[in-house]
């Protein structure tokens, strides 16, 4: 990533990021500020993580509560608290019970191995794969960077876990190799976020879904990215019109507190039994109380209504701004989970917008990734695209 300066400022800390050059000391709304006591409008939101903004109010106070009373007491106990999330979640998707964990990597983990069981319980001991997308991120840990069908990914960590099949998105030809005989699941993004924010086609997605019901192979969505109301829905796979097997999130679902789900058809969750997974930290209390504040927000009348309202404004907003810049190839996505492909870099562009007070993303090379809180409001959105505006602006006039 171009964007950041090369100075490693934390020594004892291992070097895996690659970080922007100001440090946040506070948060609140759309709004972060740096140590220096400057201002920043927020479009990254923690990487669709603070859906509700910062420190939003609501989920601050009922944590507030729960950190005065327990914090932790290990799964060998019932933590009512996990049975309201885990109600909230299954009364509003295709889900009946969840899985909680920490974090994205760890909710798809869970998937997999849910995924692999599901197949001997069924008698189908042969199908022991998965198939996953060109360009997919499932996560960084040993098997989830195996999920993950991109070769930077996997450099330095050979041998990869093996057990998963790559196939090319939106490919008509990827669907008629889904089922070899040996698949079991398959695991897909309803819209490619790390990798370049790029949607499944609606025709592909159905086709998809009936390949799967007709050979008994799971549909598994990760909607780490997508879900908890950044497409303007609960869940992104609502607007396509399919009813996933199994979900995974973790992002947005605390409020940026760590929290991770896997959400399964009763069917498929019943392939899991005492013994056979489990997380000292999942579905801890604080974290539980976090996810039901976060939802009991999000579920309340109008929110993702206006959500959707706003998006699509920005996204109009944006599509304009292409017809006016040749240096804008495509504009994508949706909701708040917003791709403007420029031809161009598109880390030099998050240093521009930084340096004009706004921070936003990149999702690949040459893709801007534009991810507002869904609390954003409509002076914010305007001084997004006025800013955005003066940036292509002053881009052209240098190139001229
Ligand atoms: C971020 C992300 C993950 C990994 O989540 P972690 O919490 O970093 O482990 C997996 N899948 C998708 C789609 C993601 O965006």
């Amino acid at each position: 990533m171009s964007q950041s300066t090369p100075v490693n400022e934390l020594p004892a800390v291992m070097s895996v990021y690659n970080r922007f050059p100001i440090r946040l000391a506070k948060g609140k709304g759309s709004y972060v500020w740096d140590t220096e006591g400057k201002r920043y409008l927020d479009f990254t939101s923690g990487i669709a993580t603070c859906n509700l903004g910062h420190v939003p109010d609501f989920v601050h106070k009922k944590l507030s509560e729960q950190l005065s009373s327990l914090w932790h007491c290990s799964n060998l106990f019932t933590i009512p608290q996990q049975e309201e999330l885990a109600k909230r979640l299954t009364n509003n998707s295709s889900c009946d019970q969840v899985f909680f964990c920490n974090s994205g990597a760890e909710a798809n983990e869970a998937a997999i191995k849910l995924a692999k069981k599901y197949a001997k319980d069924q008698g189908n001991p042969e199908r022991t794969e998965i198939v996953t997308f060109h360009q997919s991120f499932h996560g960084r840990t040993g098997t989830t960077l195996a999920a993950t069908a991109q070769e930077k990914i996997h450099q330095g960590f050979e041998p990869i876990a093996t057990g998963f099949r790559y196939l090319p998105l939106n490919s008509q030809d990827a669907l008629s190799q889904i089922d070899n005989g040996k698949t079991t699941a398959v695991l897909v993004e309803l819209i490619q976020g790390e990798g370049g924010v790029r949607p499944v086609e609606q025709k592909w997605i159905t086709e998809l879904q009936e390949r799967c019901r007709q050979s008994d192979i799971l549909l598994m969505v990760d909607e780490i990215q997508t879900g908890i109301g950044r497409t303007g829905t609960l869940f992104a796979y609502e607007q396509v019109g399919i009813t996933p097997d199994v979900i995974t999130l973790a992002k947005g679902l605390g409020s940026g507190f760590p929290v991770g789900a896997m959400l399964a058809r009763q069917q498929v969750a019943d392939s899991f039994q005492p013994g056979t997974h489990g997380s000292t930290f999942g579905g801890n209390p604080l974290a539980m109380t976090a996810g039901t504040a976060t939802l009991d927000v999000m579920l309340e009348e109008g929110f993702r209504e206006d959500v959707l309202e706003k998006s699509s404004w920005l996204l109009k907003a944006l599509l304009n701004l292409k017809e006016s810049f040749d240096n804008i190839i495509d504009v994508r996505g949706r909701g708040f989970l917003i791709g403007v492909e420029v031809d161009g870099n598109a880390g030099d562009l998050v240093s521009n917008f930084r340096g004009k007070g706004i921070l936003v993303l990149t999702a690949g090379q040459h893709v801007l990734r534009i991810l507002p809180p869904l609390t954003v409001s409509w002076e914010e959105l305007e001084e997004f695209i006025h800013t955005f505006n003066r940036i292509f602006v002053e881009g052209e006039n240098n190139t001229k």
